[in-house]
């Protein structure tokens, strides 16, 4: 059986804590196309080409390089990149954070992964999370949501995920940056970020995480 679930919002919104969860309550897979991007990135920055000024210089990387999600021993995925597994200390890294938004607003780079996350299909019922999932990637997705908090709150979530945050950050700073990549994301010209016309919009200020995953099984009947 297929079936696409499509969690797209901002940076820090609480999206991959609700949508991990309810995959593992629907049986299915949960897909982080965030960390699809994360890989380009970090890749990206590994073979020396500036992913602000450089934009022909990304394009060109992209034939030679391939990306999967596959079945991993513990239940959920795995990603791999050239065959290898991908690290998330690697991706998660604030160097790639700083540029992956230079990268996902590059036509070239949104192409490549629309291929490459269509594929997810294949396996199965999926909870795929990100920013153009219900506008994009699966437009005929069953189930859409678009889950959101205040810029406020997601800069305090994110500054408390300590792994994800600058030595030295600050709840200033933090905010910061995810205002820029808010603005980067939704004014780029391909697939900027914005609710689905059809999605469900979820704010989730407020609400905790088992909170946030009952509002979205409420909607969904499988
Ligand atoms: O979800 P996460 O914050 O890890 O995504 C990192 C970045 O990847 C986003 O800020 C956005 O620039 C890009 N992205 C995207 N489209 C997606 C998923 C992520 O442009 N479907």
């Amino acid at each position: 059986k297929q079936l696409q679930i499509a969690i797209d919002g901002p940076a820090a919104a609480g999206k991959s804590t609700a949508a991990k969860k309810l995959a593992t309550r629907l049986g299915g897979y949960y897909v982080n196309t965030g960390d699809m991007y994360r890989t380009l990135a970090w890749a990206v920055l590994r073979a020396g080409v500036d992913p602000r000024a450089d934009e022909a210089g990304v394009a060109a990387l992209l034939p030679q390089w391939d990306m999967h999600y596959r079945p991993a021993a513990d239940g959920g995925l795995q990603l791999y990149f050239n065959g290898e597994t991908v690290r998330q200390d690697d991706i998660r890294a604030p160097e790639v954070a700083a540029v992956v938004s230079y990268i996902a607003q590059i036509p070239a780079v949104r192409a490549w992964m629309l291929s490459r996350q269509r594929e997810c299909r294949a396996l199965g019922v999926i909870v795929m999370e990100g920013r153009d999932i219900g506008t994009v990637i699966f437009p005929d997705a069953k189930y859409k949501f678009f889950v959101t908090a205040s810029p406020e709150e997601r800069a305090r979530r994110r500054f408390l995920q300590k792994g994800e945050v600058a030595d030295g950050a600050t709840l200033a700073t933090v905010a910061a940056e995810i205002a820029e990549r808010d603005r980067i994301d939704s004014t780029r010209a391909t697939a900027p970020l914005k609710p689905a016309a059809d999605a469900r919009v979820l704010m989730t200020d407020g609400l905790d995480q088992d909170a946030v995953i009952e509002a979205l099984l409420a909607r969904i009947a499988v």
